[in-house]
């Protein structure tokens, strides 16, 4: 088969296309001819050798949809020809992979393969930061920063669906307005206004961050008493300095920091089967809609990670395949 093979970390140069060996599968498993994957932040920094969790992965990729070629024994309900998509470790680059059974899911049919592949990594992790970390009540206000990204794309939908006001921050007018059709009712350019300030009337009950230091005095500020802030990504940097942690008593608050991809399966299968039961079905009467702003083929992959690396992205930047 053909794959995008990471040669060492390192820049896109690292990306080739090789012919490689089909992967196999566990009793458990499922062998699926990948007809499109999708990028994401986690590929970029296991590709530089930065990822928390890092082992080296030979094919990047963390989330596919296709049609099964091959079910295990024990991956019971699968038949050859299904169409199917979920999350995976790694290996979503390539023409064939694998993915455990129990993180399967069968593509709803208003949804063509590549918006397929621009759901589960991020809608899986705005379900699980607004609802099982954020505990996201109906009329509260949440502030979802980098509202225009993948995950804040996904994360400004399922929160207006749960009856919340929405805050979002932005780098560019154009992303904000983006983000106000799909339902953000406060849209905010992090570049030209604090949003404290902004926020300073309204205050927030759940902030899902991914910037981490640079925002964490003006997060603080914005949450209210009993307030919950889920950490998802550290896109500005990491090291505090000189910060009261005063008001985490004062104010009642938690902060919680999160990643997807160390989860054991069965958490990652119990989130699937929410995401089936929750967020699938608003997909099939078109309540909400995958964000798909780019589709790349396989082989310019590296372009796909520098147009991701340089922000250009409103949602996800899918890639083809096979058609
Ligand atoms: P994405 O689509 O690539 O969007 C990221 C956006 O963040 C950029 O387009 C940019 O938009 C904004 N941004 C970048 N650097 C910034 C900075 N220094 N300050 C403020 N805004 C900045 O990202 P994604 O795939 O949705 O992922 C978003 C984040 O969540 C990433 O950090 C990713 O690693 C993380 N994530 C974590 C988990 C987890 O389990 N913890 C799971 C999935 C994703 P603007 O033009 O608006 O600046």
């Amino acid at each position: 088969m053909k794959a995008i093979k990471l040669q060492g970390f390192g820049g896109t140069e690292q990306l080739k296309l090789e012919e490689t060996d089909k992967p196999k599968i566990k009793a458990d498993e499922i062998l699926v001819a990948v007809k499109a994957s999708a990028i994401n932040r986690a590929d970029i920094e296991k590709r530089k050798g930065n990822y928390p969790s890092s082992d080296f992965d030979p094919v990047l990729g963390l989330e596919i949809a296709g049609v099964v070629e091959e079910a295990g024994p024990e991956a019971s309900g699968w038949l050859k020809g299904d169409r199917v998509f979920g999350l995976i470790p790694s290996g979503g680059y390539a023409e064939y992979a694998v993915i455990n059974s129990k993180l399967a899911m069968s593509i709803p049919d208003e949804l063509t393969y590549e918006q397929a592949a621009a759901v589960p990594e991020v809608f899986l992790t705005a379900y699980q930061t607004l609802h099982w970390l954020g505990e996201l009540k109906q009329g509260e206000t949440v502030l979802i920063h980098a509202g225009a990204s993948g995950v804040g794309t996904a994360a400004i939908q399922l929160a207006k669906q749960a009856g919340a006001t929405v805050a979002v921050t932005a780098g560019s007018q154009e992303k904000l307005d983006f983000c106000k059709d799909l339902g953000a009712d406060i849209t905010i350019n992090y570049k030209k206004e604090d949003f404290a300030e902004r926020l300073a009337d309204t205050g927030a009950d759940v902030i899902l961050d991914f910037v981490g230091a640079p925002y964490w005095d003006q997060n603080i500020k914005t949450l209210k008493t009993d307030g919950r802030m889920v950490l998802i990504g550290f896109l500005g940097g990491t090291e505090l300095e000189n910060v009261s942690i005063m008001p985490l008593l004062a104010k009642r608050l938690h902060v919680k920091g999160t990643l997807l991809s160390t989860r054991t399966i069965d958490y990652k299968a119990s989130l699937t089967a929410d995401l089936i039961d929750n967020v699938l079905p608003l997909f099939e009467t078109e309540s909400i809609k995958p964000i798909v702003d780019k589709v790349f083929p396989l082989e310019q992959v590296a372009d796909a990670h520098d147009y991701m690396e340089s922000n250009k992205n409103t949602g996800k930047i899918v890639l083809r395949v096979a058609e």
